[in-house]
């Protein structure tokens, strides 16, 4: 796939982390948004944010969801920082089959931040009364590479869990029930 180069808005959500209470309305606000139809329901498990909480260690963090991975590393990162201690994995963006993180509680398709797309701000920036999340913007020029869309990394993660024959044989029954 040939690269090319582009002026792109990067859009950032800086984190302070000493800034968060653990609330967890980026959750709420995130899942509803993304509910269908739009804020019909709320389920943090939907949400393409996760904060890790662990009051008795006094540990609040965001975590934003990242890209899908069909397979987990061998090689893990455990951090400790100012002497607290993190799960194994705990900044990991990514939808992985290693852990529940970022995927669809039902169909465990994987789940992404999409910097709430269609809206000036992110929600959860917005919903965020404690400010421990910025919104900000700049332009850039990047090379780019030619999208994987949502479909495409939704239908490869269905793939990966049940097996391609099991997919096409689904969709030829679904497409099939549909125009009969
Ligand atoms: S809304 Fe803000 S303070 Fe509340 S959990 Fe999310 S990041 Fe932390
Ligand atoms: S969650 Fe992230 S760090 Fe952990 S195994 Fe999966 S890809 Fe690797
Ligand atoms: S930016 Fe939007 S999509 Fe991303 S985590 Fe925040 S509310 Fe969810």
């Amino acid at each position: 796939m040939d690269s090319e180069k582009k002026r792109k808005t990067i859009k950032t959500i800086k984190i302070d982390v000493d800034k968060c209470n653990g609330c967890r309305s980026c959750e709420v606000i995130c899942s509803a948004f993304h509910a269908l139809p739009k804020y019909s329901s709320n389920n943090p498990a939907r949400a393409r944010i996760r904060v890790i909480c662990d009051p008795l260690a006094d540990i609040y963090v965001p975590v934003y969801a990242g890209e899908y991975t069909p397979a987990e590393c061998a090689g893990r990162d455990k951090y400790i920082i100012d002497g607290k201690e993190y799960e194994e994995c705990a900044f990991c963006r990514a939808s992985c089959p290693s852990r529940e993180e970022f995927k669809e509680p039902d169909s465990g398709l994987p789940l992404k931040c999409d910097m709430c797309e269609g809206e000036d701000e992110p929600l959860c920036v917005k919903w965020c009364i404690t400010d421990a999340l910025i919104y900000e913007e700049k332009e850039e020029e990047i090379e780019e590479m030619p999208d994987q869309n949502d479909l495409e990394i939704g239908l490869k993660a269905l793939a990966d869990k049940y097996g391609l024959e099991q997919v096409i044989d689904t969709v030829t029954r679904i497409s099939y029930n549909s125009v009969a």
